[in-house]
């Protein structure tokens, strides 16, 4: 039968598997996930696959970074012919009325599965044209209509899965590639450009970012979030005892204060906060919370790291503080990024901002 097939992050499949658990119940779905330790992705089984997805829409997960329906499991392929058990598969599945706009080959990104991409992609170029004149796939790319995943787990084992267009990541293998820039002072600058991608659309990044809005980050030193929000058009004031980078100063857009992040606050309110500190999770989010309930920014993006054992519940305790702490409802969204290790980056900003 169907089930969720979410990607994550290798080593993180319990955090995936805890809170699909405890969503799915709660959204009255109830099932059981299925995963093995660091094999980057989980299952979950037992309940109605299509309404599970519709409870849990893909921007509401934290440790998925893609969400897809599996629709088959093929076991035992023969390496000469995978491709007609595939088109089987598909009749038996969906029947024969389905067009999808994409196909997409590919593999958990495990140690072990990352040898199967050349495989992948030299399938994906056999299968496609099969597909589409079989017509399960529009003869052109179209990015509006959902996609068909097949997930290579082995040579001869594979998973075929849909993606939903609005509901799934838009990159391969839940995946955003992004290019570090020469002048960004640290590969932390990742980390800021993919939760700007990832956390919000185009359209909020639109209205959120305007010339000569003013923001703080908390941590800032070597400064690659502060460079990612000048680039985005604020003036900045950048907390940390550290140094940031000579050009950064230079550009006339950043004031560096040499404060302890915990305590500082800023004389006027500011349209943006960002932070980066590394400390426990809990006592940073109890200091975001201040941060809204005194109104001292109206949006934000910070990092909770996660280095211990039970880090969904950590997660959960974490944004109820701060939730808590804000003392106003606000529009949240968390997610452990591609560039996150042991860490998930929170977006919080009025309810308004959706809209
Ligand atoms: N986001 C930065 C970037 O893109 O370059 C990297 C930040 S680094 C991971 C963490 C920083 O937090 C360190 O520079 C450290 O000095 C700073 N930090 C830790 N505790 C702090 C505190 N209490 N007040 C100010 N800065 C703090």
């Amino acid at each position: 039968g169907d089930a969720l097939l979410c990607y994550c992050r290798p080593g993180f499949e319990p955090e995936l598997a805890a809170e699909l658990n405890e969503r799915a119940a709660h959204a009255g779905h109830p099932g059981y996930a299925r995963t093995e330790r660091n094999s980057g992705f989980v299952e979950f089984l037992g309940a109605d696959a299509g309404a599970l997805s519709q409870a849990l829409p893909f921007q509401s997960l934290i440790f998925a970074r893609q969400k897809l329906t599996r629709i088959a499991e093929l076991r035992d392929l023969d390496p000469k012919d995978r491709i007609t058990p595939i088109l089987r598969a598909l009749e038996t599945t969906l029947g024969n009325a389905h067009t999808f706009g994409e196909l997409w080959v590919e593999h958990p990104d495990s140690d072990e599965a990352k040898p199967l991409a050349g495989l992948a992609r030299a399938f994906g170029n056999a299968l496609r044209p099969v597909l589409r004149k079989n017509g399960w796939l529009k003869q052109f790319d179209d990015s509006r209509r959902a996609r068909l995943h097949v997930v290579f787990l082995a040579g001869d084992h594979v998973l075929l899965a849909v993606g939903e267009a609005g509901d799934s990541a838009p990159w391969p293998l839940g995946i955003p590639r992004l290019r570090m820039h020469a002048d960004a002072p640290s590969r932390s600058a990742l980390k800021l450009e993919e939760a700007l991608m990832v956390l919000m659309t185009e359209k909020e990044r639109e209205r959120l970012f305007r010339e000569g809005m003013r923001g703080a980050d908390l941590g800032a030193a070597p400064g690659g979030w502060t460079w990612v929000m000048v680039r985005q058009g604020l003036k900045m004031i950048s907390v940390d005892n550290g140094p940031l980078r000579e050009h950064l100063l230079e550009s006339g857009r950043v004031e560096h204060l040499r404060e302890d992040g915990f305590h500082w606050q800023p004389r006027a309110p500011l349209d943006w906060m960002v932070c980066d500190m590394v400390e426990q999770p809990r006592r940073v989010a109890e200091r975001m919370g201040t941060w809204f309930r005194e109104g001292w920014c109206r949006h934000a993006i910070f990092n909770l790291k996660l280095p211990m054992k039970k880090r969904w519940d950590e997660t959960r305790l974490c944004l109820s503080l701060f939730e808590e702490g804000a003392g106003k409802p606000l529009l949240v969204r968390a997610r452990q990024l591609y560039h996150d290790r042991e860490e998930i980056t929170v977006f919080a900003t009025p309810p308004s901002t959706a809209r």
